[in-house]
């Protein structure tokens, strides 16, 4: 069940809808050019978890596009409205919150926004404890490339994803689970939905690393509130510049995002790696208490 409702200004609280039958126009640039921007949130536990650095991640990603899309007080209600319709018909353990927002149709001056609640997947629960296979893939472009091509619209959370969707599958053809981009000069970018962390042991130092945004790389929600919590507990933080080599060296790599939370990586192109259980002990401890 998907419970969904639009941001309308007719209806203060949003405007329920039903997510099993046609809602959108086929003119709706969202569809026809994917063009828009879009959030994923977890609702767990009666919060929809990090929902102030989703709002403004979503704000950003709509100034990037020069996209005009409504007050945060409006999201909120219309979040507000989806989860209770949700949570009446199917409570459950974890669901996902999707906030999009598109340029709406050709022609029309105000675009089309809409959340939606449903279930979250199952396997990304699972992978948590099993771990998952990655391969590198190539994203074909440098990692200089956000600063001299502003119109890629590298770090926005657009929704065209169907590049994300095409290395997904292009991974489990190949045997493997997920992806990790790397730049045409070989600098460790991001997977496909997640942001990549590593982690180092020196002695009872502990070090956490991520790459650097400037690679033109979505700013993680997750990543940062793991920064955060890991800094509070006496972690070292760094950024990279990162290559393959630093990978594979590492005591645990992890892809993170907010509904899949932490998960760790078993191997890389094949390649077992260290997978350091103190380690994923204390940053799952710190992702499930992000509030
Ligand atoms: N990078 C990309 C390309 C993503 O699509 C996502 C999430 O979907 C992330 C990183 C992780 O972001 P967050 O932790 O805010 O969910």
């Amino acid at each position: 069940m998907t419970a969904l409702v639009f941001l309308d200004s007719e209806f203060p609280a949003g405007r329920v809808a039903d997510a099993t039958i046609p809602q959108l126009s086929v003119l709706d640039q969202g569809v026809t050019r994917g063009d828009g921007v879009f959030e994923s949130a977890l609702y767990t536990g009666s919060v929809v978890r990090k929902i102030d650095a989703h709002l403004a991640r979503l704000r950003v990603s709509a100034a990037t596009c020069d996209l005009v899309i409504p007050e945060e007080a409006v999201w909120r209600a219309a979040i507000n409205t989806a989860i209770e319709a949700f949570d009446a018909v199917i409570p459950c353990d974890e669901a996902v919150v999707k906030l999009i927002a598109t340029r709406g149709n050709e022609g029309n001056n105000s675009g089309t926004c809409w959340v939606t609640v449903s279930q979250a997947p199952a396997l990304g629960r699972a992978q948590r404890e099993s771990g998952i296979d990655v391969i590198l893939l190539d994203r074909g472009y440098d990692s200089t490339v956000a600063e001299r091509s502003p119109w890629l619209l590298m770090g926005a959370k657009t929704l065209s994803y169907a590049v994300n969707m095409a290395a997904l599958r292009h991974a489990k053809k190949n045997g493997a689970d997920d992806v990790i981009f790397i730049s045409s000069d070989d600098i460790v970018l991001e997977g496909p939905t997640s942001t990549v962390l590593l982690a180092h042991r020196d002695g009872t130092a502990k070090r956490l690393i991520t790459p650097t945004l400037e690679t033109g790389i979505l700013p993680g929600t997750t990543q940062g509130a793991i920064f955060e919590a890991a800094q509070a507990a006496g972690w070292e933080l760094g950024y990279g510049p990162l290559t393959p080599a630093h990978l594979m060296d590492a005591e645990g790599v992890w892809l993170v995002s907010s509904v899949r939370l932490l998960t760790p990586v078993n191997s890389i192109d094949r390649t077992t790696i260290n997978r350091d259980a103190q380690l994923h002990a204390e940053l799952t401890a710190m992702v499930n208490a992000i509030g």
